[in-house]
């Protein structure tokens, strides 16, 4: 049998990122104009949060929303998913 058909998609490594990579990713992203990013404090402030998150995967996915934090958290708009209240809510 082939071993790509025995792979679990949702634990394989290859849908795994590191922060790094992540981090990458934001920086390649082509954003529309207009696109407000939270300063760096913000920025460090929500990832500070996300890292103590049970929500939280691998060190950069969010259960909630699927996303990657670093990336998410770079966007001023974007807030944090989970239910029942943001936490990122100041
Ligand atoms: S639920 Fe909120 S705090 Fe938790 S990992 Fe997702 S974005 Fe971060």
């Amino acid at each position: 049998m082939d071993d790509m058909k025995t792979d679990c998609k949702g634990c394989s490594a290859t849908v795994r990122v590191t922060p790094a990579e992540a981090e990458d990713a934001f920086a390649k992203l082509r954003l529309p104009p207009g696109t407000r990013l939270a300063d760096e404090t913000e920025y460090r402030r929500r990832l500070d949060i996300c890292s103590s998150c049970v929500e939280l995967e691998y060190g950069t996915t969010c259960r909630q929303c699927g996303c990657l934090v670093q990336v998410r958290a770079h966007l001023a708009s974007d807030g944090c998913p989970r239910p029942g209240g943001s936490g990122w809510k100041k």
